[in-house]
């Protein structure tokens, strides 16, 4: 297996600021994995789709990116992410809204002993893992030894705890090159709108020769995002919550 420099990124979110933020600081990578939520919530959507086409590729589908195509029902979001659903479904072009429809739920990486969701395992469009039980219960529902999820915009690793039936969630710290050697579930935070209190943007770089993981939090100008916002006129409250990375 050769060696490769990629990139982990989740939940974009239509912010094409942060996402260009996030490449430029990543430098040069082999490949981009992606772990939905594309598009939804952000100003740009069709820009985000086509900038992440230049890269080689991994990605699966998350909730937003089927609530706009229509795969999943619109019911089932907030009335803002509804809002934003329905005006990204009427700017994209049709060749990206098919692009997003194609997306796979999940990605089996075996070559990289690697899994690929947006939610979790057992539940890759909804479920979101928001503490250890959660995914405790998911780390047995892959047959990779690593899993990369997304859906929280909250960064965590999660591993087995010795070799027993639980898991522990660790804090990744920043720019700091973690060793990823037993059975884990890693989110890698958002890049287009975290909820962990920081509102800068979150990615990680996943070294697949020493099998590390290195996470990083990028500020980007999210006055920028917002001002495009406004021009779309999308939902007030999704474009404060940049401010404040909740
Ligand atoms: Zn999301």
């Amino acid at each position: 297996m050769t060696w490769m420099r990629i990139l982990v990124v989740s939940d974009i979110h239509s912010n094409l600021v942060a996402l260009q933020t996030v490449l430029e600081q990543a430098g040069q990578v082999d490949q981009v994995w992606c772990l939905g939520d594309v598009v939804g919530y952000g100003p740009a959507p069709n820009e985000c789709v086509e900038t992440l086409r230049r890269f080689t590729l991994k990605i699966v589908a998350g909730n937003h990116d089927r609530g706009v195509t229509g795969q999943l029902d619109l019911d089932d979001f907030t009335s803002d992410a509804h809002r934003a659903a329905l005006w990204t479904r009427k700017v994209l072009t049709l060749y990206n809204f098919q692009w997003l429809e194609q997306l796979p739920d999940y990605e089996t990486l075996t070559d990289m002993d690697v899994m690929l969701v947006h939610g979790s395992p057992r539940m890759p469009i909804w479920e979101y893992i928001l503490s250890s039980a959660v995914a405790a219960e998911n780390m047995y529902r892959f047959e990779t030894s690593l899993c990369f999820f997304g859906h929280t915009h909250i960064p965590v690793l999660y591993a087995q705890e010795g070799n027993g039936p639980g898991a522990i969630a660790i804090r990744l710290p920043e720019k700091q090159a973690v060793l990823l050697n037993g059975k884990e579930l890693v989110n890698p935070g958002s890049v287009g709108q975290p909820r962990d209190r920081d509102p800068r943007a979150a990615f990680a770089v996943f070294d697949s020769n020493g099998r590390t993981l290195t996470h990083h939090r990028v500020p980007y100008d999210i006055a920028r995002t917002q001002a495009a916002m406004r021009e779309a006129r999308l939902p007030p409250r999704l474009i404060q919550r940049l401010d404040y990375g909740m």
